[in-house]
């Protein structure tokens, strides 16, 4: 099917359909709804138009109308994505979930909360906290992140190692499928064998199977304590290996472990007005939660006497000030290394951890060939890495757009191959989007390309969401 520009004349008709004020075309809506939180300009489009519905209602009639009419929608929810996935490629409307921003219901007995799709990750949080309770599917984007952002990418974050990602709190997903039917996947219940899993389905669909307007998630009881341990390691296999045994020593897992080379603390501790806690190749931030401070502490002193055998710094135990400085240096990482140059990647490689440190030590080899550098953080102990390959400084003189995406083509052309014969994946939780299409049939192969293209064409059969993303 082919897509249409949108006119002018439908832009009145948008704005009789819901709402002059949720119809925006000025330039600085426009201008946000182009991009999402890469720093690379090659990945920004601008919309001819921004639509923000107000309710799930609103939401079936304009993708009835853009199914109708044959115009493209790209579901936005806080644009804090890192694959180009809320970029629209295809040009038609920007459909913004903002003003979806309701928590309909907490209920402590089911443990479970009915959520709009818009509402921020954070601000779920902090309504949970009184009740004891918590949502552990978050990114650590969940300052500004959306429920449904978080759903539609099935997000990862730091503390996936104990209590997984997304989807593993989701119980129920409320979508408008591409012809604009309104349908329920899942619901309020913990077990659910019957028929095939729908819910699962739109788990990291990434927009392209339907826009997700609510969602029932699944509540934990809120850790009451934390501690935290920050050690220097000289390679992430001594990390891990350290990560492994006293996990099995202690019976315990970890709530996250966390990585940083020494580029990544320094640029974090900069950007935190601060000096690096420790210098080392690769700093490891452990941590471990529980009912009280005892229970927190127990595995992370277990570590800390692992490492105080081996020639590591460390840094901690600590439950208090100590702890949320290491954890404001990570997680500003993102953030600072966005601001370092425009001429930069965000790579999202998820590998089984015994294989993660020579993938590393090969990448940076062949990232050295291209005269690339390669500031690397991420989820330790999930063995998911965020490797940013980068021009910078003094290195981007005389460096145009054209030699920056031909030098990181020939980079990716061979890392990614390195990736997939070491089983891993191209990437663990930020998505396909508008960024790794061109790479798919390395990791999928065409015949399960054909198999997914099939299951779109049931639920978005004129191909108007998010056209050309993910699959
Ligand atoms: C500082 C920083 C830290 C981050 N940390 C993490 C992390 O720890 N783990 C992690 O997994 N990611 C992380 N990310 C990436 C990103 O924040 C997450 O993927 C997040 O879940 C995206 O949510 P969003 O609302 O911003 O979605 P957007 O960026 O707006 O959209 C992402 C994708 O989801 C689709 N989408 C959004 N809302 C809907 C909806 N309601 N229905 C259907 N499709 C929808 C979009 O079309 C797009 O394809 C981080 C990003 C930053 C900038």
């Amino acid at each position: 099917m082919t897509l249409r520009a949108l006119t002018d004349a439908d832009i009145d008709v948008l704005s009789r359909m819901i709402g002059e004020d949720a119809v925006a075309v000025d330039e600085r809506s426009l201008n946000r709804a182009s991009g999402d939180h890469l720093a690379d300009p090659a990945y920004r489009r601008r919309p001819a138009c921004v639509v923000r519905p107000s309710s799930s209602e609103q939401v079936g009639e304009l993708l009835r109308w853009a199914n109708r009419e044959s115009v493209a929608v790209t579901t936005r929810g806080a644009g804090s994505g890192l694959a180009a996935g809320c970029v629209p490629d295809a040009g038609g409307l920007v459909l913004e979930m903002k003003r979806l921003k309701q928590i309909v219901e907490i209920d402590p007995i089911d443990r479970v909360a009915v959520v709009e799709a818009g509402v921020v990750t954070g601000a779920l949080d902090r309504a949970l906290e009184p009740y004891g309770l918590f949502f552990a599917g978050y990114p650590m984007s969940s300052a500004v992140s959306q429920i449904g952002g978080n759903i539609a990418t099935n997000a990862g974050g730091g503390r996936a190692v104990k209590y997984g990602v997304t989807g593993r709190h989701v119980l129920s997903v409320e979508v408008v499928t591409g012809d604009g039917e309104h349908r329920v996947f899942g619901g309020r219940r913990r077990k659910d064998v019957v028929g095939y899993d729908l819910r699962s389905l739109m788990i990291g669909s990434e927009g392209t199977l339907g826009v997700i307007v609510g969602a029932t998630l699944s509540l934990l009881p809120r850790p009451k304590a934390y501690c935290s341990l920050l050690v220097g390691f000289d390679t992430p296999r001594a990390a891990i290996e350290v990560m492994s045994e006293a996990m099995r020593s202690s019976g315990a897992l970890f709530s996250a472990v966390e990585v940083m080379d020494e580029y990544c603390m320094e640029l974090g501790a900069t950007t935190r007005r601060t000096v690096p806690p420790l210098v080392a190749p690769w700093s490891v931030l452990f941590e471990a939660d529980g009912s009280d401070e005892r229970e927190a502490a127990s595995l992370i002193e277990t570590t800390a006497s692992m490492c105080s055998h081996a020639s590591g710094t460390m840094l901690g135990p600590d439950q208090g000030e100590q702890r949320e400085q290491w954890w404001a240096i990570r997680e500003s990482i993102p953030w600072a290394l966005k601001r370092q140059s425009s001429f930069q990647g965000v790579e999202d490689i998820s590998l089984p951890i015994s294989r993660l440190t020579p993938v590393l030590e090969r990448m940076r080899e062949i990232a050295a060939t291209h005269r690339l550098s390669t500031p690397t953080f991420g989820h330790l102990g999930d063995g998911n890495m965020h490797i940013h390959p980068m021009i910078a400084g003094d290195a981007a003189d005389g460096v145009d757009a054209e030699e920056w995406k031909r030098r990181e083509r020939a980079f990716l052309g061979q890392f990614y191959p390195i990736i997939a014969d070491a089983g891993g994946t191209i990437s663990g939780e930020h998505g396909v989007g508008g960024k790794r299409t061109g790479d798919l049939d390395l990791m999928l192969g065409g015949e399960y390309r054909r198999l997914l293209r099939g299951v779109k064409q049931v639920f978005d059969p004129n191909g108007i969401l998010n056209p050309g993303k993910a699959i």
